[in-house]
């Protein structure tokens, strides 16, 4: 069986559809970068406007494109006896932009079922997806490596920054979350400091820059080490680098003083791009590898890890958190193509393209609950369901009293 994705909880309008053994038959984003970039962050209202114009689009796209439908043929038609759900981002997120993936899913259902022929005894389901458990399910697509659960999950994206245990599906513990900003808001306010282009938030161009800077240029303290828990913080670090920014701005300035205004050289904002992500992700190692200390403690079923969300495509982050599962001897047993079996390093990234919003991890979330209970996953009334804005991913775990704190 097949599952439409549809995403539109903040500002990509994203479709696919995937196969239950995981292939990716088609997907496609809109960004909204242009739209947003003057404005220095997402204005919801634009997002939605935005939304509304690309979304029809879209999954008409991937349903052509996943279905080899003909020109003069209807999409809806020929995809209808393939697809047994359609899920969608109901929360957490941009609630006037929820419910335009909403509304469109919604729509798609009525149609799709209106089309099934009267014997048919499976109606497509209408799926309510979590967006967070979207981002972190993603690492299971691909067989033979998904974690089982349960596993650990380092979440690290533009609206969270949390250490999560998959217990099931739909069932998370939190072990930790953010006391102020996320990891991607810090690159992106860094990036918009540092006057990088926008595109994908401000992380990407922050990660380029910082290939050709110091790291150790400028020394940030690494925050919250006196606290040995699960939680971040990152605006401490966020106002360290731009009160660094400005002292160099102004040294700039004593030096040209035709130019009070003066740009930072390329040098000098590379050094800060550097030294920012440098404490960043310290902060990411130090936190996980408390987690997996935690866990050795206390659920040693845990053996993978995943990191999930926008920050996890970041290559120094992709590098430098193995390292950390690594140095803690974190693997497991997999078995290899020829059958025999192999102890593998087991922390687990998405692909790049599939840590930011997309509409696959969507589909494959709502693969996995139509694999795990068939037909009666879905709504049973779609008219009674509403997005949330809000919506908690679990409960928390109570560490105090953990390593030493
Ligand atoms: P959430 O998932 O928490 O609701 P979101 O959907 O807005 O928030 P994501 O799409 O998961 O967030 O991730 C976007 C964030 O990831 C942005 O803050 C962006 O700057 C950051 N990001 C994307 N690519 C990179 C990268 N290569 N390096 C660092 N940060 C990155
Ligand atoms: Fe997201």
């Amino acid at each position: 069986f097949c599952v439409l994705g549809i995403e539109t909880s903040c500002d990509d309008t994203a479709a696919a559809v995937v196969r239950s053994d995981g292939t990716i038959l088609a997907e496609h984003v809109v960004r909204q970068d242009e739209i947003h970039a003057a404005h220095g962050g997402v204005v919801p209202g634009l997002a939605r406007d935005a939304h509304r114009a690309a979304i029809d689009r879209v999954i008409e796209w991937v349903l052509r494109r996943a279905f080899h439908v003909g020109e003069s043929d209807d999409p809806m038609a020929v995809a209808a006896p393939h697809l047994a759900a359609v899920a969608t981002t109901m929360g957490p997120g941009l609630e006037i932009c929820l419910r335009v993936g909403f509304h469109a899913a919604r729509q798609t259902v009525e149609r799709l079922r209106a089309l099934q022929p009267a014997s048919s005894s499976r109606l497509p389901l209408f799926l309510s997806m979590h967006h967070l458990e979207a981002h972190c399910l993603v690492a299971r697509r691909i067989p033979p490596h998904e974690p089982p659960f349960p596993f650990l999950v380092l979440l690290a994206s533009g609206g969270h920054c949390m250490l999560l245990l998959a217990r099931d599906l739909g069932q998370y513990s939190i072990l930790g979350g953010t006391l102020d900003d996320s990891i991607g808001e810090a690159y992106d306010k860094t990036a918009r400091l540092l006057g990088l282009e926008w595109g994908g938030g401000g992380g990407p161009a922050l990660e380029r820059l910082a290939r050709e800077g110091n790291p150790h240029a400028f020394s940030f303290s690494v925050p919250l080490r006196q606290r040995r828990d699960c939680n971040f913080s990152f605006a401490g670090l966020k106002t360290a680098v731009r009160l660094a920014i400005e002292k160099c701005r102004r040294r700039a300035a004593d030096i040209d003083e035709a130019q009070p205004l003066v740009q930072l050289n390329r040098q000098a904002a590379a050094d800060i791009a550097a030294s920012f992500q440098y404490v960043a992700v310290k902060h990411l190692e130090e936190r996980l590898s408390l987690a997996l200390q935690w866990c050795q403690a206390h659920e040693p079923n845990v053996r993978s890890v995943v990191v999930a969300g926008g920050v996890a495509a970041n290559a120094t982050v992709r590098e430098r958190l193995r390292a950390v599962a690594r140095q803690a001897g974190w693997t497991r047993r997999c078995p290899q193509p020829d059958g025999s079996m192999r102890d593998e390093e087991s922390v687990l990234f998405p692909p790049p393209r599939l840590c930011t919003d997309n509409g696959v991890m969507v589909a494959w979330a709502g693969v996995e609950r139509v694999r795990r209970c068939g037909d009666i996953v879905g709504e049973p009334d779609m008219e009674d369901i509403e997005v949330a804005a809000r919506w908690p991913m679990g409960a928390r775990v109570d560490m105090s009293g953990e390593n030493g704190a």
